[in-house]
């Protein structure tokens, strides 16, 4: 059995059918089965709602997957039993539990209603789409995190007027450092999105059919619509006296177990070991909850599988100026190395642990190819704990020169030989046997394919 249908869910549905062809297979969610990561690719128009589904009908029975539109309001352990919205109840034998997480409500009067929305669902996405399809709609989003940033880009491209309002003294407080966010927002301030960090909406008030949003300095900024983006919490409603241990989220081991036997919780909703370090943290990341997907599916089907830990990072388009981070980027004492060049901008930073790499920061525009190629090189030396002796040297005097200590120290052959479920992996078959790519390269497509990049 299978509690919510986001990637979390479908991933592990997918690895059980591969490992356990003859087991009954349930899905129970309360929203039919869907990506949130491509919402922001429906609101910029570059892809129809069709493409936001991950399963339908078809893809369901090919899998050989029940499944049941119904929100789970509680987990019975003991009796292994869900109780259902309607009351009615349900056994299962195995569970997973992928609900995921939910917005957090923001603390300001007027926070609802027309006008003022999260963008977290399909029906989110439609609202907002609603309220800005076609005009050059004003827009303030109500906190500047990953989230938030992801939705703005998005309405950047459709040509809304943007503007952000943060209670940190800076941008994206949980992804980027306070040098590579004042790089961030003066390249937002020359792109027409102004920034105003270290203070707080009080108020959303409607106004002649507009929001005003008045700030904690006294100045008020008038607005079409509010995108409230103040982080996110896991759903853990339905585990609520079950027994079932949860600190942040649902408390999981590396076999992404919970305290109770036969019950399982992977993606945003659990909390699992964070592979920087060796810790429990909730990683409310797609790449966590295919990965916890895939390896909770796969002890689901009787194999132990053991997962070494989720890595945290964010990888985020800021108006065509591209960022990440990843590990532990904030160096907290740690010997770091940083290159800026402020005109372009470009923004790099390696945090050591000795001669490892355990965190970084990348920023600089779409087109410099070799910045993308860099972040995933030192993602590939941070995942694989590579040592690097005296490349260490060498990259603190030439922090531009990855490539040849991630050549020199075998780090592509370490990741080949890296697999999460011990096996190589399969062909996704249940998923594209029959589809064609429908839509035409965008410009962002032009930056992988091309020789030189344009612009
Ligand atoms: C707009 C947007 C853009 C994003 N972009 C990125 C990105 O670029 N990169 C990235 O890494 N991450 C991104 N994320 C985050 C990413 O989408 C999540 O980390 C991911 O969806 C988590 O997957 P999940 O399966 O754990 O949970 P979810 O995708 O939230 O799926 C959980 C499902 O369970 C259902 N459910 C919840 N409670 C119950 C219940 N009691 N009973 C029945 N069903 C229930 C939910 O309705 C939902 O359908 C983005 C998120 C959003 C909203």
């Amino acid at each position: 059995m299978v509690v919510g249908g986001g990637p979390a869910g479908i991933f592990a549905i997918e690895t059980l059918r591969d490992l356990a062809p003859a087991d009954e297979i349930t899905l129970i969610s309360d929203e039919p089965a869907y990506s949130r990561m491509v919402l922001p690719y429906l609101m910029a128009g570059e892809i129809s709602e069709e493409h936001v589904f991950t399963g339908k009908d078809r893809y369901f029975e090919r899998l050989k997957v029940k499944t049941l539109i119904q929100r789970v309001d509680r987990v019975e352990p003991r009796g292994k039993t869900l109780t259902l919205a309607d009351a009615s109840t349900v056994p299962f034998d195995t569970l997973l539990i992928a609900t995921g997480s939910s917005p957090l409500r923001a603390d300001i009067p007027g926070a609802s209603g027309p006008g003022v929305s999260n963008l977290w669902t399909l029906a989110d996405a439609r609202a907002i789409l609603s309220r800005v399809k076609g005009k050059k709609a004003k827009v303030v989003f109500a906190g500047a995190g990953f989230i938030g940033f992801i939705v703005l880009n998005a309405l950047a491209k459709t040509g809304c007027e943007l503007q952000v309002v943060e209670v940190e003294p800076q941008i994206l407080p949980r992804m980027l450092d306070r040098r590579s966010a004042e790089l961030a927002s003066k390249w937002l301030e020359k792109k027409g999105v102004a920034c105003h960090v270290g203070v707080r909406a009080t108020e959303i008030a409607d106004r002649g059919g507009r929001k005003v949003v008045t700030l904690s300095d006294g100045r008020s900024l008038t607005c079409d619509l509010v995108v409230i983006a103040v982080g996110v919490r896991p759903n853990l409603d339905l585990v609520k006296d079950s027994g079932i241990r949860t600190n942040h989220g649902i408390l999981v081991d590396d076999h992404l177990r919970t305290n109770i036997p036969d019950v399982y919780a992977a993606g945003d909703v659990a909390e699992g070991i964070d592979l920087s370090t060796g810790t429990p943290a909730v990683h409310a990341i797609q790449p966590t909850a295919v990965e916890h997907g895939r390896v909770a599916g796969a002890n689901m089907a009787g194999r132990a599988v053991a997962y070494a830990g989720s890595l945290g990072m964010n990888i985020l388009d800021v108006v065509t100026l591209q960022t990440a981070s990843f590990g532990l980027w904030g160096g907290d004492g740690k010997e770091t190395t940083v290159v800026e060049n402020a005109s372009r901008p470009i923004y790099r930073k390696l945090v050591w642990d000795g001669d490892r790499i355990a965190g970084a920061i990348f920023l600089g525009p779409a087109v410099d190819v070799a910045l993308l190629n860099d972040l995933g090189m030192v993602k590939g030396l941070i995942q694989t704990r590579t040592r690097l002796g005296a490349w260490k040297a060498h990259l603190q005097k030439n922090p531009m020169d990855i490539r040849r200590p991630y050549v020199a120290s075998k780090v592509a052959v370490k990741l080949l030989e890296q697999t999460l479920l011990d096996a190589e992996t399969g062909e996704r078959r249940y998923r594209f046997a029959d589809a064609r790519p429908e839509s035409q390269p965008t410009s962002a497509h032009t930056i992988f394919v091309s020789t030189k990049p344009s612009g």
